[in-house]
C-alpha cells in the first residue's frame, strides 16, 4: 500500500477524530505525499531532525510530540504550532519565557504518565493538579489538551489506561475550566498505530499514527 492509500483508509475510518501523522524518520518528500492525500496535522519527536526536514515542506500544522529537552525550547517555540510533550513545570516555564520573548502564545498539551512507569516521561497522576496551578500562572502558554503513551501492552489491556486517561482529562476540564483563562482542555491525544482504534472507542479526539501510515521505521 502506498502512503496516499493508507492515508486514505485511516482518515476514513477515523471520522471525526484528528489525525497527527507522525513523521519522524520519514523524509521530506514522503510527508508532503501524505499531505497531498489530506494529512493536515504532523507530528514529529525531535526539535532537530524536524529543522532538517522543514525546508520544502506543504503547508501544515506542527505538532512537537517527543520529550523536550530545555535546551531545544526555543527552536520548538519557533517551529511548532503545539507542543503535546509537555511534561514537567520546568518545561512549561522555560517555553513561557521562549514565547513571551518572540511575543507568542504557545499553544500546549500537558503529557500524562497514565501508567506510572519509572521510565517514562509524563506528569505522575498525583502531580497533575497541582502543576496545573502553576503552569496557570504561566502568561504565555495555553493548554488545550493532554497527551498520554500508556505501557506497551496489547491494545485490548492499553483500554483500561485509556479509559483512566479519559476520566482524568474529564475531571480536570471541569475542575479548570472556569478557575484559568488560559486552560482550556479540548484535545485528548491517545492512540497510535496498534491500538488507535480502541483509543477512538474510549474518547480520545486526535490520535498519533506513524507505521500504519509510512511502514516499519528503520533506524
Ligand atoms: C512514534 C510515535 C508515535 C507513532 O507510533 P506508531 O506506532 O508508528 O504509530 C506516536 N506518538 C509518539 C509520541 C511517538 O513517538
Amino acid at each position: 500500500m502506498s502512503v496516499t492509500e493508507n492515508i486514505t483508509s485511516v482518515l476514513n475510518e477515523l471520522g471525526n477524530t484528528k489525525l497527527i501523522c507522525v513523521t519522524k524518520t520519514v523524509g521530506t518528500e514522503r510527508i508532503n505525499e501524505a499531505i497531498k492525500a489530506g494529512a493536515t496535522i504532523i507530528g514529529e519527536n525531535r526539535v532537530q531532525e524536524f529543522e532538517e526536514k522543514a525546508d520544502g515542506l506543504l503547508p501544515c500544522e506542527k505538532h512537537m510530540i517527543g520529550h523536550l529537552q530545555t535546551n531545544k525550547v526555543k527552536k520548538a517555540v519557533e517551529y511548532f504550532d503545539v507542543i503535546q510533550s509537555v511534561d514537567s513545570l520546568k518545561v512549561a516555564q522555560e517555553i513561557d519565557k521562549r514565547a513571551e520573548a518572540i511575543d507568542k502564545i504557545q499553544e500546549i498539551f500537558l503529557q500524562v504518565n497514565i501508567g506510572n512507569e519509572p521510565q517514562k516521561h509524563g506528569f505522575k497522576l498525583e502531580e497533575l493538579r497541582p502543576e496545573i496551578n502553576e503552569i496557570a500562572l504561566l502568561k504565555n502558554v495555553r493548554v488545550t489538551g493532554m497527551m498520554c503513551i500508556p505501557p506497551y501492552v496489547s491494545p485490548e489491556q492499553a483500554r483500561s489506561y485509556f479509559k483512566e486517561m479519559k476520566a482524568l482529562f474529564d475531571e480536570i476540564k471541569i475542575e479548570t475550566q472556569e478557575k484559568f483563562d488560559n486552560v482550556d482542555l479540548k484535545e485528548l491525544s491517545m492512540g497510535m498505530s496498534g491500538d488507535y482504534r480502541v483509543a477512538i472507542e474510549e474518547g480520545a479526539t486526535m490520535v498519533r499514527i506513524g507505521s500504519a501510515i509510512f511502514g516499519d521505521r528503520k533506524y
